[in-house]
């Protein structure tokens, strides 16, 4: 059998992103605000980042360039709706006419999510889903400081339901940003387990979004090279924080997974993940990297998929997912849902969410609840160092 060429695969990309690499890029921030015609910004970021001397660097190269900015550094983990209201009535509040979104995946999803109710009112809830802001959007300069959602790169906000926790992805190309400023050196500042679990979150984008249902020649352009930079990125940066060079390739793995994800869908590892997240708190590379090696087995059990794996890493699906269990524990992350205070009896209602999110339609084989079932069981198996 040959491996599927996905040449008839339609795909329509619009190149919406600016892309500016390189050390020092964050000190273009002003430039690019004022090209993109900004005279005040509300820059979204955490208190870490602050504490880190990032949000003050970008303060003063928007000033630099004459664009005002406020400061909302009051943005959490896994944002919920809570949090985008908060960041929508300083918006309000300060008069803005753009955002820069400064800090991780959730930092970079509160800037989205402020956007969308800022500028097309109602609720999150109005905007699950793809196309549903209907009026324009405000600019949006992202700046990652970790290595993993690529948010900078793709149209999509991640929020959680107040209530529910379940996370709600809202869609619309207007909101993706008008420019991604990836600078490898703001990358160092991130903690060894935030770099490990992003990282991981960035490999996994890779790997499920060249096999999915919707992956494209396009698509598969962009996962290839996602995968190449992760895997060779990776384990450098755990050994040595600071490898600025590998840091590079991580933040450029994680940007290309997110113009995978852009260009394509996720899958059943995502599917479960989410789950684990809302109920027990996981964070999100956590629980992906938990669910990811089972997940590839899983698939491999189509052939077509377990070719797909083979092109993508040139190894075969179950030296693949052994790989990425080393990647897991040199990686320090806990092998076994069990230690992460998940207990087993939950494995049927978890299954029963996982096989109800979006992500799980698009897996390259059909994954339906009594699959979770298996995929979950799998997970409370221990994996730790020898026994991947
Ligand atoms: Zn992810």
């Amino acid at each position: 059998m040959n491996t599927p060429l996905s040449a008839l695969s339609p795909f329509d990309h619009q190149p919406r992103t600016r892309i500016v690499f390189g050390v020092g890029a964050v000190e273009r921030t002003g430039e690019l605000a004022r090209e993109t015609g900004l005279k005040k910004v509300l820059v979204v970021t955490d208190p870490g980042i602050v504490a880190a001397g990032h949000a003050q660097r970008v303060c003063q190269s928007l000033d630099r360039a004459g664009v005002a900015a406020v400061l909302f550094d009051r943005v959490r983990e896994n944002p919920a709706t809570e949090d985008v209201d908060q960041c929508r009535a300083a918006a309000r509040e300060a008069g803005i006419d753009g955002f820069v979104g400064l800090g991780g995946g959730s930092s970079l999803d509160t800037a989205k999510g402020c956007n969308f109710l800022l500028t097309n009112g109602g609720r999150m809830r109005d905007y699950w889903g793809v196309g549903k802001a209907a009026r324009p959007m405000l600019p949006l300069l992202a700046i990652p400081t970790t290595a993993g959602t690529g948010s900078e790169c793709q149209s999509f906000a991640l929020i959680a339901d107040a209530v529910t926790r379940q996370k709600m992805a809202c869609g619309d190309p207007k909101a993706a940003a008008r420019a991604a400023i990836l600078d490898p050196a703001l990358t160092l500042s991130q903690p060894p387990r935030v770099a490990a679990c992003t990282g991981i979150d960035a490999l996994s984008h890779a790997l499920e979004t060249a096999v999915c249902t919707r992956r494209n020649a396009l698509s598969l352009a962009c996962s290839r090279e996602a995968f190449r930079l992760c895997l060779r990125a990776l384990p450098r940066v755990l050994e040595k924080g600071d490898d600025l060079e590998a840091r590079g390739g991580m933040l450029l793995g994680a940007a290309f997974g997110g113009l995978a994800i852009e260009n394509s869908m996720l899958g059943a590892a995502h599917a479960a993940a989410n789950p684990l997240t809302a109920r027990f708190h996981l964070l999100h590379g956590q629980a992906v990297g938990m669910m990811l090696p089972a997940v590839i087995r899983f698939n491999a059990a189509d052939p077509q998929t377990a070719l797909l794996y083979d092109e993508l890493s040139g190894l075969d699906a179950f030296a693949l997912a052994a790989r990425v269990e080393w990647l897991l524990n040199r990686a320090g992350m806990p092998r076994s849902l069990a230690d992460c205070a998940v207990e087993s009896s939950s494995i049927a209602s978890l299954s029963a969410e996982a096989a109800r999110q979006w992500t799980a339609g698009f897996n390259p084989r059909p994954v339906g609840e009594k699959d979770f079932v298996q995929l979950y069981e799998a997970a409370f198996q221990p994996r730790g160092p020898g026994l991947a």
